[in-house]
């Protein structure tokens, strides 16, 4: 497509040049493209015909509006849901939050067939935020078990944090409704639960990876529950497949809405920032279409962080979803009136429409990434200095599998094209594609199309003769 793109625009360009010279528009027509050279230097890629990506998508009408906006309500109504607030009062603090999200999630594994395992993790954590002292704190999670004999130790996280904070973060007393922070990331996680869940007891084969959903606390308190939850699948055995971070996804205040949700992923720290949290973003955002899903390229919002940090520190594939532009009138703010303006974060500000966009979003993207082959491993590219680049990469055996599609992109592009597709693992030559002008990746597609995540090449380090003394 690149090389198409370039060879058609090369040629007009130059017509255009010419034009725009004569007609004085020079300042334009100077910064025409130059041609570039067509790689590969003689014939196309070939991209293969591979299976369509699988049928029966989360449709947007099955997403229960209703009963996420229920769910906030009942949360909202514990009055505060401060990790340091009461566990045991059934009517107010944070156990109270508990409570609902159980009860929620114990109501939808009824109709899961039995499916779905709802556990709550308790632990104790420590931070300023806990004045130094050891806090006793609870997860609920809800467990969708995968069917595929490996790919069930492979783990796709969904979470919101349930706990909840007024201005004071250490103020157990103070009101904290907390419905757009977070119950709103909560009601995303618990409706992916309902309509995944739901596939799965119908006899539609269930999810070849397990599925995760999460609700958790201590995340204003210095992201504990995230850290937590990362340390508890690591003692579980399972590998983190993706973890999606839903925090403020309830509202679309901005002018003009409907806008597309925010999705941010960290650079990591390789030199083409394909982070494993950038891959998981791209994959999302193909998924669920650029309509729906806008990326963006930073870790969290500036100066802030989520339960997906712990994660995406570790080198796992972790992102966050976040409203197109948040109302800081909203959070962490103490519900009141000040010079007219009313400070809280209530219920009613929700915008359900887009908070049903976002969980049909969050639902879909895991029920391909649950049904798709693992990622390929070792992928490495070779063949510096040499007319043709050559990607290799391993895979274990899944008779699931069709094959591979070998990825590339201009390095100044944001997005992976298909270059071409093999049957097998093993290596590719790239035939007149210099090693230098794109980066490579490679991903596993499975007959029933889901797509893996993307596994960047790693370069063939070719270490330059240094001065004595120098360090690499
Ligand atoms: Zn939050």
């Amino acid at each position: 497509m690149n090389r198409r793109r370039n060879s058609v625009f090369g040629v007009f360009g130059m017509l255009l040049a010419v034009a725009f010279a004569g007609s004085g528009t020079s300042a334009f027509a100077q910064r025409v493209v130059p041609r570039d050279p067509a790689e590969p230097q003689q014939g196309r890629p070939q991209t293969a015909k591979t299976p369509a990506r699988p049928a029966g998508a989360v449709a947007r009408k099955d997403v229960d509006e209703k009963a996420m906006r229920g769910l906030i309500e009942q949360l909202v109504a514990c009055g505060t849901r401060l990790s340091l607030s009461s566990w045991s009062d059934p009517k107010r603090g944070i156990g109270c939050g508990r409570d609902r999200i159980a009860a929620r999630l114990n109501e939808i594994a009824k109709s899961s067939g039995g499916k779905l395992q709802v556990v709550i993790d308790k632990f104790d954590a420590t931070s300023e935020r806990t004045s130094g002292k050891a806090l006793p704190l609870e997860s609920v999670y809800a467990i969708l078990p995968g069917t595929d004999p490996k790919l069930a130790k492979t783990v796709f996280i969904v979470s919101g944090h349930y706990d909840s904070r007024p201005s004071n973060v250490m103020d157990t007393e103070a009101e904290a409704p907390g419905a757009d922070d977070d119950a709103s990331g909560v009601s995303v996680s618990v409706e992916s639960a309902r309509l995944l869940s739901k596939a799965g007891a119908n006899g539609a084969g269930g999810y070849r990876a397990t599925i995760l959903f999460a609700a958790i606390s201590g995340e204003e308190q210095g992201l504990l529950g995230g850290y937590r939850l990362l340390e508890w699948a690591k003692q579980q055995g399972y590998t983190i497949g993706g973890m999606l971070d839903d925090d403020i996804v309830g509202d679309d205040p901005a002018a003009g809405a409907s806008h597309r949700v925010r999705l941010f992923s960290g650079n990591g720290e390789s030199d083409d920032c394909d982070s494993p949290g950038r891959e998981l973003a791209r994959a999302i955002e193909e998924i669920d279409g650029r309509e729906a899903i806008r990326l963006i390229f930073r870790v969290d919002r500036y100066g802030r962080g989520g339960d997906h940090y712990p994660f995406y520190k570790a080198g796992l594939p972790a992102v966050r979803f976040t409203e197109p532009l948040e109302d800081y009138t909203h959070q962490h703010q103490t519900p009141r009136t000040e010079n007219g303006i009313e400070y809280g974060d209530f219920a009613k500000y929700l915008n359900l429409s887009f908070l049903g966009d976002v969980a049909r979003d969050n639902a879909e993207a895991l029920r391909q990434l649950a049904l798709a082959p693992a990622p390929p491993t070792n992928a490495k590219l070779t063949g510096a200095m040499t007319p043709d680049a050559k990607v290799s990469w391993a895979a274990e055996d899944d008779p699931e599998r069709a094959g591979f599609e070998i990825l590339w992109r201009e390095t100044t592009e944001p997005r992976w094209e298909v270059y071409d597709f093999a049957s097998s693992a093993g290596e590719t030559v790239l035939k007149g594609v210099s090693t230098d002008n794109h980066f490579f990746a490679v991903r596993s597609v499975g007959k029933n199309g889901a797509r893996s995540i993307a596994a960047p090449t790693e370069m063939e380090r070719r270490p330059p003769p240094l001065p004595a003394g120098a360090k690499q």
